[in-house]
């Protein structure tokens, strides 16, 4: 197998293909093989998982995710990257490579029909631009035992964060809402090439089984979080009042005293039950 990590042999299997990395697609390729082998691990990939991977570059995760899983789809935009894969991951028998884009794929549909009969799980180095929007997908489609991803540290430690701390903010909420992360590991920029501006860090997310909150309209509920981060140096109150201008201040604060809280409280404060009391709340007067 191809040692796509050790520098000298990526540069020359690059310049072979005449390959320039593209930074609009985010393309900062692996150089330590310790990185995508950790990946693996720390994911629990075995021959029982059926593993999406979301940009596998010359593929030195998918290499990892190939050794150990029942089946990989890795999923990949830049076509320009095909005989390079051909090369670096021709030979997996497991391996099914789909060109596009990860964010014009209908998850749960692909993870059906690929993975019967596997544990589903995703594994990635994201490409960052495009972070929130590819973990959203990944968590409302529903249909993961766990999703497992390199981000920018400082997202990690958003996804990651406790009520009241400084990260603790509306994707925070959105992503313990389907799932219970857990920081595994920071990735210094020079495991990289080219090297990113910021450190790295992998996540892994643990996606409920069965969403433990009572929550009476789901819309209702992200609207509520979405008005309480919006406004974060203020009241509750005010964040309420603008997300649902039909409330009024007034509204907005009879809503918090019913539900027990400080006149004063902040949304940053909340945790997700709590915010599913006060979106109930809201709820109930709408109907
Ligand atoms: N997995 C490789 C590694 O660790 O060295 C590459 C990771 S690189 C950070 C991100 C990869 O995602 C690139 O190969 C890039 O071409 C691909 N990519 C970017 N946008 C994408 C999209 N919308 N859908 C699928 N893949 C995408």
């Amino acid at each position: 197998m191809i040692d796509v990590c050790d520098i000298q042999v990526m540069k020359p299997l690059l310049a072979e293909h005449g390959f320039h990395f593209s930074k609009a697609k985010g393309q900062n390729f692996l150089t330590q093989k310790w990185v995508p082998e950790s990946i693996a691990l720390e994911a629990g990939v075995d021959e029982t998982a059926g593993v999406l991977e979301i940009g596998p570059g010359i593929g030195p995760l998918t290499q990892q995710l190939c050794l150990r899983a029942g089946k990989v789809c890795a999923v990949e935009l830049d076509q320009r990257l095909e005989p390079i894969l051909k090369q670096t991951v021709g030979a997996f028998p497991n391996l099914e490579i789909i060109w596009g884009d990860v964010l014009k794929l209908d998850v749960p549909t692909l993870v059906g029909e690929k993975f019967a009969g596997l544990r589903p799980m995703a594994c990635a180095n994201l490409p960052y631009y495009i972070t929130t929007p590819i973990l959203t997908a990944l968590l409302e489609a529903e249909c993961f035992d766990s999703v497992t991803v390199m981000v920018q540290k400082e997202v990690a430690q958003r996804i990651a964060a406790q009520p009241g701390t400084g990260d603790y903010g509306a994707f925070t909420v959105f992503c313990q809402y389907y799932a219970e992360p857990e920081l595994l590991f920071d990735v210094p920029a020079h495991c990289f090439l080219p090297q990113p501006k910021v450190t790295s860090a992998v996540v892994s997310l643990r996606c409920r089984k069965e969403l433990p909150w009572d929550i009476a309209d789901q819309t209702v509920f992200f609207r509520t979080v979405r008005s309480s981060f919006a406004m974060r140096r203020k009241k509750l109150s005010n964040g309420l009042a603008s997300g649902f201008p039909e409330l009024g201040k007034a509204g907005a604060e009879e809503v918090i005293a019913q539900c027990g809280f400080d006149a004063n409280v902040r949304g940053e404060t909340l945790s997700i039950p709590e915010f599913a009391k006060i979106a109930n709340a809201i709820a109930a007067r709408r109907n």
